[in-house]
This record gives C-alpha cells, structure tokens and sequence, in this order.
C-alpha cells in the first residue's frame, strides 16, 4: 500500500475499533463501488483497560482487510488525553496533504469521550491548515471537497443515512478483530460486552437508522452544509 497514493474517503478517528462502530460500512460500501478508502487513527488507545498499543495495532490492521480499505495509519498520540494543539494539528495537516482525502469523516463535534469531540475538532481544523500553501514546503496544499460527522455516538438527527445492510456483518468482524477488547476475557469482564452483547447493540443501533431509511441497517451523518438536490421527483425514502 502506498501512503502517498489519493484517497477518495478517509475517516480519523480517535482510537482504533472506533470507525468499525460508526461508519465502517460506509467505507466497506465505498471500497466496494471502487473507491479508495483509508481509515487515520489518531492514538493506539494506550489508556485502555485491556491489550496493549501493540495488539490494538495489530488488531487495526486485521480489522482493516475486513474494511477493505487501501489505507490505514496511527498517529500516537496520547489516548484520553488528546489535545487539540499546535503539533496535533500541524502533524495531522501533513497527513492530510500526503493523503489527499476527496472527502474526509470526522467523529461529531459532540460526545460524552472527550478524545470524540477533539479528534472531531482537530480533524476540521487540520482539514483548515492543509490548504495553506505555506503550511510546509515538502507537501502540497490540500483540502477536501467533503466533510462528513459520523454522528453515531450522537443523540442528533443525521442529516443522511447510508444504507449499510449488504456490509452490516463485514463491519462486525472487523469490530471483532479486536479480540483484547472484545474477547471472552476476565479482566475488566464487568466493564466489556461480550460479542453477544456487542452484537446486539450494534444491531439494534443499526436497525435504528436503517429503518428511518426504509432498510434494514443504517449509519447516520451529519454535515454542515446543506445538501443539494437537482431531481425532486428523484428522491428516495417515502415521506407518507
Ligand atoms: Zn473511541
């Protein structure tokens, strides 16, 4: 895989087995219609109960064959303590110029973790600073057409709904990729959901949106922008 190469989306996320929760199966769905997809995260979840940095690495890119994705990268930085700072912002603005997203997802700019809402806020401000021209002098400037808000963790109404139900189960695998998080295991066994209830949860989430969209599994966005429509009579989901 080579990093330089254009991606068409690429999702920044907090920590790693976090897209596999809120648009993993967009990007499956992109990845499938022969897009380009990379997935950037942002810490290698350092403060987590269970595994190491190491095995959540390793288990990203597991993760990251069931996504389909042509890319995916981990910038460690510090887990729960993410900062929305000069060098966050400079570093992750390079990735962006290296990458060149056409369209970019971000995590909802509201969130009960506060690595959520920060990696939100730091991923529009870095997408800001990659258009400067004299941001650095070896990348080029670069700014996506597109910024997405995988609202997901969110109780806000998506401005759009991705019909995920051919990538529902995908999406779950590479969730449970992550076997030091999501395993049968003792420790912090209070704290974790088995599969089972990882499964039913996520289902039910899924079926949530999806059946706001008349389908069977959905994943929720939300843009800034409003959304142009050239064909009225076009348009799909039934309003009555
Ligand atoms: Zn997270």
């Amino acid at each position: 895989m080579n990093p330089q190469s254009n991606l068409d989306v690429l999702a920044i996320a907090a920590h790693p087995d976090d897209v596999e929760q809120t648009c993993g199966g967009t990007l499956i769905r992109m990845a499938e219609m022969g897009y380009r997809t990379g997935v950037l995260d942002l810490t290698a979840g350092d403060m987590g109960t269970r595994g190491t940095p190491e095995t959540r690495v390793a288990e990203s890119e597991a993760a990251a064959q069931h996504l389909r994705l042509a890319w995916r990268g981990n910038l460690h930085m510090p887990d729960a303590r993410l900062q929305n700072d000069i060098a966050a912002r400079m570093s992750l603005a390079v990735k962006i110029r290296e990458l060149c997203p056409r369209v970019v997802v971000l995590p909802y700019w509201q969130a009960r973790h506060p690595d959520h809402y920060r990696a939100g806020e730091l991923g529009y401000e870095a997408c800001f600073l990659a258009g400067l021209k004299k941001l650095d002098e070896y990348t080029e400037p670069h700014r996506p057409q597109k910024i997405l808000y995988s609202s997901l963790y969110a109780d806000v109404k998506p401005s759009f709904i991705v019909d995920i139900s051919a990538q529902f189960e995908r999406r779950m695998q590479a969730l449970l990729s992550y076997a030091s998080q999501y395993g049968e295991s003792s420790e912090g066994a209070t704290l974790f959901p088995n599969e089972r209830e990882i499964r039913e949860r996520l289902g039910a989430i899924a079926r949530f949106y999806g059946n706001q969209i008349g389908v069977e599994y959905g994943e929720p966005f939300v843009i800034k922008e409003a959304i142009r429509v050239d064909d009225v009579v076009a348009m799909p989901v039934r309003s009555i």
